[in-house]
């Protein structure tokens, strides 16, 4: 059975249909895990990408709408000066000097081809997609945080050393 995450709820891909019990059960199992991540993870929603488009700079069926850029993984990283800057809540490629004909799937995977994110092609993850998408990003974090401690004690090694010579 796969488990299949998309905007609005959880599917079980092949529940028995004629089993009720187990519909409800698979049903109740996938809204709690839905609450869940979406409170944990609130970005690997595209609906919640979308929220953070107060406005765009081009109409909602143009193919670089707000909405197709949720999809394609971006959430609105733009200011008064740059109206059009976008980021990737999965590489954090940022993006900017967008047309309204551009797709946003294609400009995300040829401006960071090393994307996993992107190269889904589609914002319905499913269970392994999610959880290999979250292992790298906790690899990303992991090693970020030791990058950050490996400074920290330089500085503070560094410091010590200054303090010796005077
Ligand atoms: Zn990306």
């Amino acid at each position: 059975m796969v488990l299949l995450i998309t905007n609005n709820q959880f599917l079980f891909k092949n529940p028995k249909e004629n089993n009720m019990e187990e519909q409800q059960i698979s049903q109740k199992v996938n809204q709690e895990v839905f609450n869940l991540l979406k409170k944990i993870d609130p970005l690997f929603f595209e609906e919640n990408r979308l929220l953070t488009f107060k406005s765009w700079v081009f109409k909602d069926n143009k193919p670089c709408s707000a909405q197709k850029l949720a999809e394609a993984g971006f959430i609105f990283y733009g200011t008064k000066q740059d109206p059009d800057t976008v980021k990737c809540f999965f590489c954090d490629k940022t993006l900017d000097g967008w047309e309204e004909m551009d797709c946003p799937w294609s400009e995300h995977e040829s401006h960071a081809p090393y994307c996993n994110y992107a190269k889904l092609r589609t914002s319905n993850l499913r269970v392994e997609d999610y959880i290999n998408l979250r292992k790298e990003l906790l690899i990303k974090i992991k090693n970020k945080f030791v990058e950050d401690k490996k400074i920290e004690s330089e500085e503070a090694l560094e410091e010590i050393l200054d303090e010796m010579e005077t």
